[in-house]
């Protein structure tokens, strides 16, 4: 290995391990308490308008900074902090306990909010002594699960009315709008150390990068502007700003920032260490049916999450699914998804050769179908080692891979088990209307499919599964730096005032959702976020 490798990889391990460890700073700037002053209380109100609207919903419950806040306000008053806690008992419950200790939490829930001696129980305005009995009855049962669905709803309602109009008027709101503040601020190259270039995209290169206030990893994607204006570019890198800005899950890459400097428009993006699809399978061969499931069920849920936002993928491919430090697995590259209102279809040859369904060659209208399509390649490929319609490194024209598809010709090798064979079959199915994922309930009838019985859903959409394979926290999953094709630069372009209002569009800044979770998981927010008092709304002294 080369000098220069060794040294890139030793120095962006380093920083991974110093964002990752208990030290005092996290990876974080000398002067990070600089960088995350809170403005004065009086300056901070206009920024009341960057809320949609000012309700519950807005304020609380789509905020993450939000939520903690709001917690802090109602633990000032017994009866709201006894409503607040239920609420977040219950969804602790429903989403994160493993089977085994959901009957003991839904016990704890009771004990605590619910029977007449509970140390924290709900006022009894919002007890309805018949839902209660419910309750107790299916306590009784095996591993109940949503038995405080109708109650913790109510109590959702009452929180959002009376105490969410008093919480406005609180000083944890006014601090919400210092945070808001923080959140808008502009940024730039000098928000980040840059590390390491990880792959190599279209229009520049991914590194991995670091926000110096906060210390968190990311991956840059960089879009040169001269090459995006030579290739004409520009509708591609808006749209894929656009659609990954609209999409919240844990099963797809987020957009953190997007910002620009003098020769590139910058995405950052979730930091994917463990690797590609594509690497693992090729490198170590085909993956046991378990390991192939528990990939499968979390893309499922990434393309659900994706279909749920009109968004229609269109280049599934194993290369395009990305291993985070633990194991789970998320879809990258939005560069040729596309957003289709309301039950439109829509058309174009798009994709990858090999992984383009039928109606896709066929040069037909579509939507939603062919990334289920996609999903059964993937299948397939995970535990049989090869593509299905065309083996590794096998020389062949791209009309023979299309003749093929167009066949349905592929043939399972006695790796497969019948389940395995038979849901890969249903989303391989060459119409799109009797696809799986397409007919009956969607994503829901394919969730049901015998190939998942083993997968508790909501456990995992939580992301609370355990993954099957760990990448070794040591190893750097990318190319050696050496041998990552370096970009040419690009001649005879020149940039002018259009191509600025397009810089403007793409170039907004922190997005709100990944921005608050980056500042509550390094621990910055536990840490910024204190009170006086005086009731004084600053930010504590620095060292
Ligand atoms: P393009 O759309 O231009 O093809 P990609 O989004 O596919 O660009 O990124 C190019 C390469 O950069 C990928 O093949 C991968 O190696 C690396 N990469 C992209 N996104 C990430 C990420 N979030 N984490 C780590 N590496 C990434
Ligand atoms: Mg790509
Ligand atoms: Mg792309």
């Amino acid at each position: 290995m080369e000098l220069e490798n060794i040294v890139a990889n030793t120095v962006y391990l380093k920083a991974r391990e110093a964002a990752d460890g208990d030290g005092k700073r996290k990876g974080r700037s000398r002067k990070w308490k600089s960088l995350m002053k809170f403005a004065d209380a009086a300056e901070v109100q206009i920024y009341k308008k960057e809320f949609p609207e000012l309700n519950y919903d807005e304020v609380v419950s789509k905020s993450p900074i939000g939520r903690l806040l709001f917690t802090d306000f109602c633990n000032e008053t017994e009866e709201l902090r006894c409503c607040n806690k239920f609420l977040n008992d219950v969804d602790n419950y429903e989403k994160l306990a493993p089977e085994e200790q959901r009957l003991n939490l839904a016990q704890k829930i009771y004990q605590q909010c619910l029977c007449d001696e509970a140390e924290s129980r709900l006022p009894d305005h919002l007890i309805d002594r018949e839902k209660v009995n419910e309750v107790e009855d299916k306590l009784l049962g095996e591993s109940p699960r949503y038995i405080y669905s109708e109650i913790a709803s109510t109590v959702r309602d009452y929180l959002s009315g009376e105490p969410f109009s008093s919480y406005l008027e609180s000083k944890y709101f006014t601090r919400q709008l210092q945070w808001k503040q923080l959140e808008k601020k502009p940024i730039g190259k000098h928000t980040f150390r840059h590390y390491r270039v990880l792959g190599k995209g279209g229009f520049g290169e991914v590194c991995a990068t670091q926000s110096r206030a906060s210390g968190k990893m990311y991956a840059e994607k960089k879009l040169n502007k001269k090459r995006i204006k030579k290739k004409k570019g520009e509708m591609m890198a808006l749209n894929e700003k656009e659609l990954l800005e609209k999409v919240n899950s844990i099963f797809v890459v987020s957009l953190a920032y997007a910002y620009e400097t003098k020769e590139n428009l910058c995405m950052v993006l979730t930091l994917m260490n463990g690797g590609d699809l594509k690497f693992h399978i090729h490198s170590m061969g085909a993956f046991t049916e378990d390991r192939a499931r528990f990939y499968t069920a979390e893309i499922l849920c990434g393309i659900q999450h994706l279909h749920q936002c009109n968004i229609v993928y269109r280049d599934l491919k194993p290369e395009n699914i990305l291993l985070d430090d633990a194991g789970h697995v998320r879809i990258s590259d939005l560069g040729l998804a596309i957003h289709v209102p309301d039950r439109q279809v829509v058309k174009g040859r798009v994709g990858t050769v090999g992984y383009m369904a039928p109606e896709v060659i066929k040069n037909e209208r579509y939507s939603y179908s062919v990334d289920w399509w996609g999903l059964g390649c993937i299948i397939f490929e995970m535990i049989e080692g090869q593509a299905p319609f065309r083996s590794r490194k096998e020389r062949v024209k791209r009309e023979e891979v299309e003749k093929r598809i167009l066949d349905g010709k592929y043939t399972f090798s006695d790796k497969f088990s019948d389940d395995s064979k038979d849901i890969v079959r249903q989303f391989l199915e060459l119409t799109p209307a009797t696809r799986l994922g397409v007919k009956g309930d969607k994503w829901t009838t394919a969730k049901q499919h015998k190939f998942f019985d083993k997968i508790d859903w909501i456990f995992l959409e939580a992301g609370s599964a355990t993954p099957e394979f760990v990448p070794d926290p040591h190893a750097v999953y990318a190319k050696d730096v050496l041998d990552i094709e370096q970009f040419s630069t690009v001649k005879g372009i020149v940039l002018d005032e259009a191509d600025e209002e397009f810089y403007r569009k793409f170039a907004t800044g922190s997005v709100a959702i990944p921005w608050q979770d980056e500042i509550i998981e390094v621990g910055v927010f536990k840490e910024i976020n204190v009170y006086y008092e005086n009731d004084e709304l600053v930010s504590p002294k620095e060292e």
